[in-house]
C-alpha cells in the first residue's frame, strides 16, 4: 500500500484475499468476479483437491499465505480443525443465515467452518432386482434380504466415513456396529471406485443397490450422451429414512484459515459466499441444494429429485464421531 493513501475509502485498493479452494466448478469465475467487484478485494485462487490442499497447508505451516479454506465433507472439515487449520471467528451474517447445524461452533471464540452448499447421501437401485420397499433405510441395506446386493466406495473414503459418523448419532455405538458387519456381508463386490463407479455398477447389474452423493445421479440425469440415458434407465433412486430420521446431508464448507494474513477479507468472503447470490452460484454448480433457508434454485435435476426429509444431525457431531465410525468399520472388515 502506498504511503499517504486515505484510510476513509470503503475498500482498499491493494486488498487481496488468498482463496484455498477444493472446490472448482464452471460457475466459479463470475462468483469470485462478483466479490472483487463490490469489495475491490482481488483474490489469489490456489485450487487442488483436497488432500493436496491439505498436505499444502501442513507443509506451509504457520507461514501459510492461506486467508479461507474450502473443503468437501464435514469429515476433512474436521480433519482441518483438528489439525489446528482454521481460526474461529464471530460473523452475526453467518450465524444468522447458516443453520446451526451446518455450521462447527468451537468454542466461545467462535465458529471454525461453515457449510455454504448441501448433498445427501441417498441410493439408487436396479428396477430390474430390487424393490424399493426392500431398500428404503439405511439400516435396510444391511439386513440380510440384500445379501450380495449392496455396492459402496471404500470405508475409509470420507463419504462413508461422514454417513457412518451420522448413524452412529442417530442409531448408537453397537446398533452401528452391528449394520457395518452386515454391510460387509452383503457386499455384491469388495468396495472400489467412486459414486459414480457405483451407479454405473447398479445400471449394468453388477449391484443391486448402492450409496451415492446425490449430485452424480444429477449430473447423470443432466447428461445428453446416449450411454448415460441408457443407464439411467435402469435405475430407480431412493431418498432413506423419510419417516426415520431423514436423509444423511453432508455440505462444502469452509473457514478462515489460522495465520490468515487477511482475516477481515476472509469474513468478508465467507459472508459474501451466504449471499443469495452466491448460493445459487455455489450449489447450482454441483448440482447441490443452498444451505441459506429460502434461497431458491432453477435446476430441473434437483426438482426431479426432491422434496425430501433431511436428518437433523450436526455437522459438528458427525466430525467429532470420525474416528469412532473408522474403528466400526476397520472392526468390521470394510475395506
Ligand atoms: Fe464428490
Amino acid at each position: 500500500m502506498t504511503l499517504g493513501s486515505s484510510p476513509n475509502h470503503a475498500a482498499e485498493p491493494n486488498a487481496v484475499l488468498n482463496l484455498y479452494s477444493a472446490r472448482h466448478y464452471q460457475t466459479d469465475e463470475a462468483l469470485y468476479a462478483n466479490f472483487t467487484k463490490s469489495t475491490g478485494i482481488k483474490i489469489n485462487r490456489i485450487e487442488a483437491d483436497d488432500n493436496a490442499l491439505l498436505e499444502r497447508l501442513n507443509s506451509e505451516g504457520a507461514k501459510s499465505p492461506a486467508d479461507v479454506i474450502l473443503l468437501v465433507d464435514a469429515a476433512r472439515l474436521w480433519r482441518a480443525q483438528v489439525n489446528g487449520m482454521f481460526k474461529p471467528i464471530q460473523s452475526k451474517v453467518l450465524d444468522q443465515r447458516i443453520p446451526a447445524n451446518l455450521r462447527a461452533k468451537a468454542d466461545a471464540d467462535g465458529t471454525t467452518w461453515f457449510g455454504f452448499s448441501t448433498r445427501a447421501r441417498i441410493m439408487v437401485y436396479n428396477k430390474d432386482r430390487i424393490k424399493p420397499d426392500d431398500v428404503n433405510t439405511y439400516e435396510k441395506l444391511a439386513d440380510p434380504i440384500n445379501k450380495g446386493k449392496v455396492c459402496t466406495r471404500s470405508g475409509s473414503h470420507p463419504y462413508m466415513l461422514s454417513l457412518v459418523g451420522a448413524l452412529i448419532e442417530r442409531d448408537g455405538t453397537a446398533a452401528t456396529e452391528k449394520w457395518a458387519k452386515g454391510m460387509v456381508a452383503n457386499m455384491a463386490r469388495a468396495p472400489k471406485g467412486g459414486d459414480t463407479d457405483q451407479i454405473r455398477a447398479v445400471a449394468s447389474g453388477e449391484c443391486a443397490v448402492a450409496l451415492t452423493n446425490s449430485y452424480y445421479l444429477a449430473r447423470l440425469m443432466r447428461s445428453t450422451k446416449p450411454e448415460d440415458i441408457a443407464a439411467l434407465a435402469k435405475l430407480g433412486h431412493i431418498w432413506p429414512n423419510q419417516n426415520a430420521g431423514g436423509v444423511h446431508i453432508n455440505i462444502s464448507g469452509g473457514g478462515v484459515a489460522k495465520n490468515a494474513p487477511n482475516p477481515q477479507a476472509a469474513v468478508k468472503f465467507l459472508e459474501y459466499l451466504a449471499s443469495d447470490a452466491a448460493q445459487i452460484y455455489l450449489a447450482d454448480g454441483n448440482n447441490e441444494w443452498p444451505v441459506v433457508p429460502g434461497v431458491k434454485l432453477d435446476n430441473p435435476a434437483l426438482k426431479a429429485l426432491g422434496p425430501y426429509q433431511v436428518e437433523k444431525v450436526s455437522v459438528a457431531a458427525i466430525g467429532r464421531n470420525q474416528v469412532a465410525a473408522q474403528r466400526i468399520l476397520d472392526q468390521a472388515g470394510y475395506r
